[in-house]
């Protein structure tokens, strides 16, 4: 069946950075940035399918189409149930992070050598894997640069908050782009959400046309890092597809979740 797309792009409000004292991290009183907005910056299906790993045997149906409330929440949300700092923690619509959940190894995402990564932290546990991926990907001609990772439980409310405004108050739009506070991956310090110098650093509903998201789409598992809410499985994550989002898992894993040709969410949900 063929699913016809519509790319419905918002680039309004691309880049608001607020200077505040944070007071939910390792480092209180720190003087930092904390970039608020950007995020899942468009609500965007896209319609174009680029080479590289295939998810297989995830017992779904796909559709980007569908009226049965596949973005909705449960009635009842539980805690997960491993440690936010096992890598192997699922954190979805269902199991959600603690409010006080902040990882423990937090450093400045430049340490990757990542370009823009002065504006972001992650875990210091993903760094090397993130270095090599970098690397590589420049060795093959391809710039990466970071547009969002690490947000504490705080900024991903506001995070939220602001999705819902853009979306008039309409939760079911809002929770198609962007996780409630709690549910979000990017407080495990594992999440980043890739740009290129290609769509001029950029997020959201133009990155799946650059070289770097094939790129990644072919090697980042090789790194550890897998992509969150792939095409086509918008009903099982309960997201929209998202082409920049990916999340590290560890070299280990995500061999182990491509040779069981199954997406995160469901690798995940065996794990957990
Ligand atoms: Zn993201």
């Amino acid at each position: 069946m063929k699913i016809i797309s519509k790319i419905i792009a918002f680039f309004v409000g691309t880049t608001m950075s607020l200077n505040v004292w944070n007071t939910n991290t390792p480092n209180e009183g720190e003087k930092i940035i904390i970039n608020t907005t950007p995020i899942e910056e468009s609500i965007v299906v896209e319609d174009i399918t680029v080479g590289g790993y295939s998810p297989q045997n995830t017992s779904t149906t796909s559709t980007t189409t569908s009226t049965s409330g596949w973005w909705k929440y449960p009635n009842e949300i539980k805690l997960t149930k491993r440690n936010g700092d096992d890598l192997l923690v699922l954190v979805n619509k269902e199991y959600r992070l603690s409010e006080n959940y902040v990882p423990s190894d937090l450093v400045s995402a430049s340490l990757s050598g990542i370009r823009r990564g002065g504006s972001y932290r992650v875990r210091n546990i993903i760094i090397n894997d993130l270095r090599d991926l970098v690397n590589q990907a420049k060795s093959d001609g391809i710039d990466l640069a970071v547009r969002s990772a690490y947000r504490s439980y705080q900024d991903q409310l506001t995070t939220y908050n602001y999705w819902l405004r853009h979306n008039k108050n309409i939760a079911d739009d809002a929770d198609k782009v962007s996780a409630r506070a709690g549910h979000s991956q990017h407080q495990l310090g594992t999440a980043v959400d890739f740009t290129s110098s290609e769509i001029q650093d950029g997020i959201g509903g133009r990155f799946h046309t650059t070289q770097a998201a094939k790129w990644l789409e072919e090697n980042a598992w090789k790194y550890g890092f897998v992509i969150s809410f792939p095409k086509g499985y918008e009903s099982t994550t309960g997201y929209n597809y998202e082409s920049w989002h990916y999340r590290y898992i560890g070299k280990d894993n995500a061999q182990e979740m491509i040779n069981d040709g199954k997406i995160l969410e469901i690798y995940l949900r065996g794990k957990n």
